[in-house]
């Protein structure tokens, strides 16, 4: 195997895979970085009441683990689950999840966060030393059809929108059910779809294609005046799941100053998590024991993805879409299983010191970080300024 390596380090640069980091580089990195993650669901629990602050807590996401961690600014998923599509909770739910966002966690917590809606106000506030909280809507059924509530969503604060969760909505394909029989799919976008990402442009709320079916993918980019990105997906070429992104769509979405947040979920970076994964029963579904049979059953039987993992999905996504199109979007607490070396929040130093050790400079980091989400976010800032003028 060395003489193999040996050999290949001529060609390839096996030998130049790794070298030495120490604790002081790591730390002095993390430190240039803006760490940008976006997407965290911890909101699932604090809208029940769970406290943030909390130091020991169960889940992935507490106020010193992020900033043990080095998270600058956090968008917090306003997840609104598919079931509450049934009798028209949807907009409820959403309101619900944006005033846990604002009232649970910022109004509580003063002097550790501080809301922000813009590229702008997330370097102030991190200059001040505080973590900046944002909003994205995880589910096109939220806005039940209105660009008005669409519009009042931004209003209190909103920057971004997954265009779909696991279920199709009335305008866009999901990937969750796109070869479910019995679902009325629209091949992509629905006219209406088309309406609701000019809407977000106008505004300047960010599309996000996380969860959405391949065409949607595809519609949503040719359709969108503004780069548009994924909040939490990986690659698709090194684990393939239909929530994954493939090289075509990276490349294309990368073109187009877009960007692609790395997911954490086991099941969504390592093929035995995800093959693993298919026989675990859903016990969250109701009727059932609720999720912590579900998650005892994961962590029976899903192998845990690695710190090394993620790594290779970022290298993959910046090798087809460039150092200036890859992020990171956690789905901390939105998932029954992390990688082993980045369980939680707190161990953003790990990857640090992984991605110092594969290569990666400084700039390299801190554009992976932040600073590809930064532009992103004051592209789509730019383009709603230039509508809204005309
Ligand atoms: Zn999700």
């Amino acid at each position: 195997m060395r003489t193999i390596c040996a050999l290949a380090a001529l060609a390839l640069g096996c030998a130049a895979q790794t070298r030495p980091v120490t604790d002081a580089e790591v730390e002095r990195v993390g430190r240039s970085a803006l760490l940008v993650d976006t997407h965290n669901d911890i909101t699932s629990r604090t809208v029940d009441g769970y406290d943030i602050g909390k130091n020991k807590n169960d889940g992935h996401t507490n106020i010193a683990a992020l900033k043990q961690g080095g998270v600058g600014a956090q968008f917090f998923a306003v997840y609104v689950a598919s079931s509450y599509v049934n009798g028209n909770h949807a907009a409820h739910r959403t309101l619900e999840m944006i005033d846990t966002v604002r009232h649970g966690i910022v109004e509580r917590y003063p002097n550790d966060f501080a809301l922000a809606t813009t590229a702008g106000d997330i370097e102030r506030i991190h200059r001040q030393g505080n973590i900046a909280a944002l909003m994205g809507i995880e589910g096109g059924h939220a806005i039940e059809d209105s660009l008005g509530l669409l519009r009042d969503y931004f209003d209190l604060g909103v920057r971004y929108m997954t265009l779909t969760h696991t279920n199709t909505n009335n305008w866009a394909d999901s990937s969750g059910d796109i070869s479910k029989a019995g679902v009325e799919h629209h091949n992509g976008l629905t006219p209406f779809g088309k309406d609701v990402v000019h809407e977000m442009n106008r505004l300047g709320m960010m599309v996000d294609i996380s969860h959405t079916a391949d065409k949607t993918f595809w519609d949503a980019l040719a359709t969108s005046r503004a780069p548009i990105f994924a909040s939490h997906s990986s690659c698709r070429a090194l684990c393939n799941v239909p929530r994954n992104m493939t090289d075509d769509m990276i490349a294309a979405m990368a073109k187009k100053g877009g960007v692609i947040q790395i997911n954490f979920n086991c099941g969504f970076l390592s093929e035995k998590s995800a093959e693993a994964a298919k026989h675990v029963q859903d016990s969250t579904l109701p009727g059932a024991q609720g999720e912590d049979a579900t998650i005892a059953e994961y962590r029976k039987k899903v192998p845990p993805a690695t710190l090394a993992d993620v790594v290779a999905h970022i290298d993959h996504a910046v090798k087809v879409g460039g150092i200036d199109a890859v992020g990171i979007g956690s789905d901390f607490d939105g998932v029954f299983c992390t990688p082993r070396g980045l369980e939680d929040v707190s161990k953003f130093p790990n990857l640090t010191r992984a991605l110092l050790e594969k290569g990666y400079s400084a700039e390299d980091i801190r554009k992976i970080y932040g600073g590809n989400t930064l532009r992103l976010m004051r592209a789509v800032e730019a383009e709603a300024k230039r509508e809204q003028s005309n």
